[in-house]
């Protein structure tokens, strides 16, 4: 599959503080890739950058070309989410309308059936000669989301979509981001401080910490990472005996005189047990005690 996105050994500083140190994933064509990290992570630092909102070193390739933010082709190729003003004076309808036409190489022959189309998508058909002053936080999100979408994008680029959106709201995102990316194979990348979020709409993850990525890869397999256990002896774990588990890649922590408990345990749970009672161990007990997801991001 080609990837639509590729960022490699992205940095950005705000003077001292470093907040992206060495970020490097691709986006693949038609997939949905959830961004995921704590408030202050550097989210909305990294899609800007992406954007060339920020400056920063590394390199952003998008369809396999370096991007360019002065070619107005590309760019208009890429939908964006981030920080989106509005003319808060004016309806929801002018303010899509000014925004298509100031659009480079934009085909406005059909303009106001795109614009009603687009409101159509996102909820807002009532609200179109409605001036946005008087909009909730929810319905500038859905407005938000219409001018991202505004020229057919191949590239998604949302920050925290999701925020203010009541539950239907929320549901009616969804829904219509995963129909774009099955009917149009479009590719999204959105950011969110909440795992559920992320879950319910995209299998792919890059995980954000201390500047790095930090986890880039399916729920699926990060949760199976994320498998622990605690297993129960019949005797005191010794630190030779830890040592040398963890000597062998297995991650051992003593928890108490007989009990360690092993994280990361997918692989490594048969060997420890190999090796425990190679070492004249009895197993008590072995109880499974997966680390909540959450607490990675939370
Ligand atoms: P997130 O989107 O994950 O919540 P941000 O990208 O907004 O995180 O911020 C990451 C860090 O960068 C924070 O510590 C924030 O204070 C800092 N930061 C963001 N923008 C600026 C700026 N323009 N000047 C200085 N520091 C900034």
């Amino acid at each position: 599959m080609e990837n639509i996105l590729e960022v490699r050994h992205l940095q950005k500083a705000f003077g001292r503080h470093e907040v992206l140190k060495d970020i490097n994933f691709t986006v693949e064509q038609g997939k949905i890739v959830g961004l995921l990290g704590k408030n202050g992570s550097g989210k909305t630092t990294l899609m800007k950058s992406i954007l060339g909102l920020l400056s920063h070193s590394g390199e952003v390739y998008f369809e396999g070309k370096e991007l360019d933010v002065k070619d107005t082709r590309a760019m208009n190729r890429i939908g964006v989410l981030v920080d989106t003003a509005f003319f808060e004076d004016m309806t929801a309808f002018d303010n899509l309308e000014i925004l298509m036409l100031s659009t480079p190489h934009r085909d406005n022959s059909n303009r106001k059936r795109d614009i009603m189309e687009l409101l159509k998508f996102v909820g807002l058909e009532e609200n179109a000669r409605e001036r946005v002053k008087g909009f909730s936080f929810g319905m500038k999100q859905r407005l938000a989301l219409a001018q991202a979408l505004l020229n057919g994008p191949k590239l998604l680029i949302l920050d925290e979509p999701f925020v203010g959106l009541d539950p239907l709201g929320i549901t009616l995102v969804k829904d219509k981001l995963m129909e774009l990316c099955r009917e149009k194979q479009a590719s999204i990348i959105f950011s969110s401080h909440q795992l559920a979020e992320v879950e319910e709409l995209s299998e792919e993850l890059v995980v954000i910490e201390d500047g790095h990525v930090k986890y880039f890869g399916t729920y699926t397999d990060l949760a199976r990472q994320n498998k622990e256990y605690r297993i129960i002896m019949d005797k005191e774990v010794t630190l030779g005996m830890l040592k040398s588990l963890n000597e062998q890649g297995c991650e051992v922590q003593k928890i108490s005189e007989q009990q360690i408990r092993l994280s990361h345990g997918e692989k490594t749970l048969d060997p420890v047990l190999f090796c425990l009672h190679e070492n004249g161990y009895t197993i008590c007990e072995i109880i499974r005690e997966d680390r909540p997801l959450e607490t990675l991001f939370a």
